[in-house]
Order: structure tokens, then C-alpha cells, then sequence
């Protein structure tokens, strides 16, 4: 188990991945560039008006309507691993914490659905510890014919690392057929309850936190949260 601010690199070699062949850590890096290296800004709270439908009762909108603009990256961290296995659910026999449903579609900047989009998950457990030896809570998928995917895992803990204490968030890679990779991390809205953290503070103090990124959360019902968050990607190399 391993946190962030251990040193070792999981590798980006990716021989699987002949779908991901963009180097991911030169995407991230380049990513970066463009944004001076700076730690992301904070935008505007995504979740204050599902956090407001909830506690007023009334549906929360499972797919937010896509706007075409692109899904901001993030850095990928020093934890990816390749070679994840094909899967949606990361529920295995080894992984308690907190049930998270989450799905969503993948977009082109024209808000068309993009089937066989691959999309790759890595996130820490309840602990905050990150599995470098196999593959748990690491998995990746393809989109189904509508653009559609399903992740079930668990809401990931907050963990100290390289840049501080970590708010939860769930590592990502989407990339469409022979498209550029986006990088990035989802987070979580401030009244999430899991493992007596306080998630406000948590996401207040992380300099790396985009709440542009933050998933859309509905429960917990039967101890499981469902939770939306659809990307929008670029498809051809520029
Ligand atoms: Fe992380």
C-alpha cells in the first residue's frame, strides 16, 4: 500500500495500452504547462445546487446537461499503474468503505456521446492507502454504445501525501479512439459522510482540488451513494 508521497512510480510504459499511447505523465505535464503549473483554482461549487435538490427533496439531475467545454485536467500523480484489469466494479472481496455508484457519459466538445471511450479508474481505499502490488481499486472500461459508463467502487478516504493532505477524489484517464488522454481527478461534495471526515474542510484545504471536478451525489440509501459526473473530452490530437 502506498501513499502519494512515497516515491516510486507506478510507470507509464503501457504495453496493454496501445489505445493510450500518448505518454499520460506528458499529457499531465503538458497540461500543467498551460496552466503554469499552478495548482488549479476553485471553481464555481457544482454541487451546491445538488447538495440544495436533496435536502429539499427533489430529484437530482442524474446527467447534467453537457456544455461543451472541456472537462478540466489534473495532474495523474506518481500511482498509476498499467495494465488494469477490464472492469466497472472494484467491489472485490479485500475492499470495504463506504459504496459508491457512479456513472456518467462521455462527450465530444459538440455534446455527442462517444461510444468506446476507454476510461481508466485508480483511487485510494477507506484507509487512504493506494494498492501498488495488484490491481484493487484499479480498473478500467470502454463506454457502451450510448456514451455510457458504470463504476462501482467505494468513496476513496483522504490520505497525507506529496501535496499535503489530500481530499478524497478518484483518479481518471479518458481517452476516445486514437484521441489525446485527458487526465484528471473527481472529488466529492462538501456534505458527503463517510468515515467521520470532514469533507468541507478537506476539500477547502486541498490546492489541487477542482470543484469543477466534483461528482453529483444522491443518498446515502442502504449505506450506498449513487453519484453522477459525465466528461466532456477532445477527440483528435491537436
Ligand atoms: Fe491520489
Amino acid at each position: 500500500m502506498r501513499h502519494d508521497d512515497q516515491d516510486a512510480d507506478g510507470g507509464h510504459t503501457s504495453s496493454r495500452r496501445a489505445f493510450i499511447r500518448t505518454s499520460s505523465a506528458g499529457v499531465t505535464a503538458a497540461a500543467l504547462a498551460a496552466t503554469g503549473a499552478a495548482p488549479t483554482s476553485p471553481a464555481a461549487a457544482p454541487e451546491t445546487a445538488v447538495t440544495a435538490a436533496r435536502l429539499a427533496g427533489r430529484p437530482v439531475a442524474v446527467t447534467p446537461a453537457c456544455d461543451g467545454h472541456e472537462t478540466p485536467a489534473a495532474m495523474e500523480g506518481p500511482l498509476f499503474k498499467p495494465q488494469s484489469p477490464e472492469r466497472g466494479d472494484l467491489i472485490t472481496p479485500a475492499v470495504s468503505g463506504v459504496r459508491l455508484d457512479l456513472t456518467g457519459v462521455v462527450y465530444d466538445t459538440a455534446c455527442t456521446p462517444l461510444p468506446g471511450a476507454l476510461i481508466e479508474f485508480w483511487q485510494c481505499d477507506q484507509n487512504g492507502d493506494y494498492d501498488m502490488s495488484g490491481f484493487s481499486l484499479r480498473g478500467h472500461q470502454y463506454t457502451n454504445s450510448r456514451g455510457a459508463f458504470r463504476l462501482r467502487t467505494i468513496i476513496p478516504r483522504d490520505y497525507w501525501g506529496r501535496w499535503g493532505r489530500r481530499a478524497p477524489h478518484i483518479h481518471t484517464q479518458v481517452q476516445a479512439p486514437r484521441g489525446p488522454v485527458l487526465v484528471t481527478q473527481l472529488y466529492f461534495p462538501d456534505d458527503t459522510r463517510a468515515y467521520g471526515r470532514d469533507f468541507a474542510a478537506l476539500n477547502a484545504s486541498d490546492g489541487i482540488l477542482n470543484r469543477a471536478c466534483t461528482i453529483a451525489l444522491a443518498g446515502p440509501t442502504g449505506g450506498a451513494y449513487t453519484g453522477a459526473f459525465d466528461f466532456v473530452i477532445k477527440t483528435t490530437v491537436q
